[in-house]
């Protein structure tokens, strides 16, 4: 069992409760975040983050920006938001940067979704859509991929919902093209589709060009995957001015101060060092073609993944015999126990001798079986 659910479980339950938790939260199921053992030294695949360091430059700059931590945070993140503004080719007031991009996904769910308007999102997906839905009291439809997992793209077209894909998707690993998310942009036109970038720079077109074209779309982005600062927490929202200002009359009424000095300083520095950015993407894909490559090799059924993890399963062996066996050899990777993915794996892509490593431990599993 993983340490993460029975927490989640032990929260849940209504001994743990004290007596003043109120009622609107008593179905609330939170959500479950992967293993981060502070004990054993794992081999982590299990969390979808980068195995390289941040850059230098970021660390340089967080550094630094220590020295003046008794100020608070500039609250509009001028310099960093000009800086990705320079990057994305979109206008300052077209971005809005978050405490990561769970942060901006909540804010969407919380700006533009009620009763009137409800969600849609897959019913495999990035598991925080539906308690972002649930926490604000928002009615949602969960639409089934097909039987490949695959999204069908009509099945979202005039739904008069406000739409939620992740794309790539988590944690199939699967992407859709830049012109069927246009087209469910354009059949939506009085509904909010928000598309999560959290994997765009593994191998996916990013949608943010459509948002001159289209009032209705807000793109959301990552530091925490290609930029190696998941611990840092900053992500950001593309979209039309209106839209950001929305959002940011839900950040004035949260927390102004979204975005801590030292985050915001090494965001700057991660964008000054686009190189190394993208020097990583490319050792991550190359590190992922080889391991789908060996995983075919000893049986495995993995999906066309273009992120940075694999979601892989065997036919002979349940996806939670893996999970036990690979974690006591000292390797953790992502077990769902959704009835639809169980006999699966999300395996986040590390260094080559991180995968060499993987695929030894997974051989010795297949032979003791
Ligand atoms: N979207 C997807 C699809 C994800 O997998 C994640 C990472 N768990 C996020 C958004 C949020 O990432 P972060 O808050 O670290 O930016």
């Amino acid at each position: 069992m993983q340490k993460a659910q029975e927490y989640v479980r032990r929260i849940q339950s209504n001994k743990h409760m004290s007596r003043f938790f109120s009622k609107k939260y008593k179905n609330l199921v939170p959500y479950t975040p992967g293993e981060q053992p502070a004990e054993k030294k794992y081999i982590k695949l299990n969390t979808n983050e980068s195995p390289f360091p941040p850059s230098n430059k970021a660390v340089e700059f967080a550094c630094r920006s220590a020295y003046e931590l008794q100020l608070y945070p500039d609250p509009e993140c001028r310099k960093l938001t000009d800086k990705l503004s320079g990057i994305l080719g979109v206008s300052r007031d077209e971005i809005l940067v978050t405490n990561g991009s769970d942060e901006i996904l909540n804010f969407a769910f919380m700006a533009f979704c009620d009763k009137n308007h409800p969600a849609a999102f897959a019913d495999i997906t990035y598991g925080f859509y539906k308690v972002f839905a649930e926490i604000n009291n928002i009615p949602y439809f969960e639409i089934p991929l097909n039987e490949e997992f695959k999204l069908t793209f009509n099945d979202y077209c005039g739904i008069n919902k406000n739409i939620f894909i992740a794309n790539p998707n988590a944690p199939t690993g699967l992407m859709i093209s830049k012109d069927e998310i246009e087209k469910i942009i354009k059949s939506n036109p009085d509904n909010i589709v928000v598309v999560d970038e959290a994997y765009v720079d593994f191998g996916a077109e990013s949608c943010i060009p459509l948002i001159h074209k289209y009032d209705n779309l807000l793109v959301t982005q990552t530091f925490s995957k290609s930029r190696s600062m998941a611990g840092a927490r900053l992500g950001f929202g593309v979209g039309c001015k209106e839209i950001i200002k929305d959002l940011n009359t839900i950040k004035y009424s949260t927390n102004p101060y979204n975005i801590n000095r030292m985050t915001m300083a090494a965001g700057i520095g991660a964008l000054e060092d686009e190189e190394y950015t993208r020097g990583n993407c490319a050792e991550i894909i190359k590190n992922r073609i080889y391991t789908e490559n060996k995983l075919k090799e000893i049986g495995f059924f993995t999906l066309d993944s273009s992120t940075n993890f694999i979601f892989a399963k065997h036919p002979k062996i349940s996806g939670e015999h893996i999970y036990i066996k690979l974690k006591e050899k000292g390797i953790l990777v992502r077990h769902f126990e959704q009835r639809r993915i169980r006999e699966y794996n999300r395996i986040t892509i590390g260094t080559s001798e991180q995968m060499k490593s993987l695929i030894s431990a997974l051989k010795e599993i297949l032979e003791e079986v």
